[in-house]
């Protein structure tokens, strides 16, 4: 049936006349994407996930050359703490780990040492082309290519090597990624921790770490 067929006011696609007050229920005239309320558990995750972005605790540890972009970031000029970033000397109470970028097997180990004696959850920031592809040190018989392999990687920050304002990026999408729930490359690392070993100790030949039980 038309719509002028209905009568001398015409109506709306849902059937009411134009020029009536809107009702509640007609869907044509009201956004369907309402937001939904959390159930408690998910506030709580919210809420935590919240307090956790606000309040990184970077691990002061340099692997490699791009690790000289990391002092500026501390300073006046970039002010990383103004983001609620901060660095301590010990792995026990830090929540970011940077490998800046080229990364030895020597090294390697030392740092899987570090990343296993953080408390969960953790995350790790990959700076420096070196780290993500193996870069300038591809053909080098003592550096690994993929960090990927070896620990799980939260966030890339490419470049070589990367500016501050590049590795403050990084932190912003980290940061965003902890609130979503979505930065959980440390559960991955427990769930997959046969596959990192198995990595782990093809590169690493003097494998004498002890187990950590999380
Ligand atoms: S990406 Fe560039 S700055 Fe970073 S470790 Fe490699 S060579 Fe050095």
């Amino acid at each position: 049936m038309g719509v002028e067929e209905k009568g001398k006011v015409p109506l709306l696609p849902s059937g009411v006349p134009v020029g009536s007050k809107p009702h509640a229920t007609d869907s044509t005239l009201f956004a369907q994407g309402r937001p939904k309320p959390l159930s408690l558990d998910e506030s709580v995750a919210f809420i935590k996930n919240w307090f956790r972005a606000q309040s990184l605790n970077v691990m002061a540890y340099g692997t490699g050359c791009g690790s000289i972009e990391l002092g500026p970031l501390g300073t006046s000029r970039f002010d990383m703490e103004r983001f609620g970033i901060t660095g301590g000397p010990t792995p026990r109470q830090s929540s970011v780990l940077i490998i800046s970028g080229y990364l030895s097997v020597k090294t390697l180990k030392r740092v899987i040492r570090s990343y296993e004696q953080m408390p969960n959850p953790r995350w790790v920031v990959a700076l420096g082309s070196c780290t993500i592809n193996g870069g300038m040190y591809w053909d080098s018989y003592s550096t690994i290519k993929i960090l990927d392999q070896y620990l799980p990687v939260d966030v890339y920050v490419n470049g070589c090597m990367p500016r501050p304002e590049a590795l403050i990026a990084g932190f912003k999408d980290l940061m965003d990624m902890i609130k979503r729930g979505e930065a959980n490359g440390y559960i991955e690392y427990q769930n997959n921790l046969d596959w990192y070993r198995a990595n782990q100790r093809k590169v690493i030949k003097d494998w004498n770490l002890p187990e950590y039980s999380w």
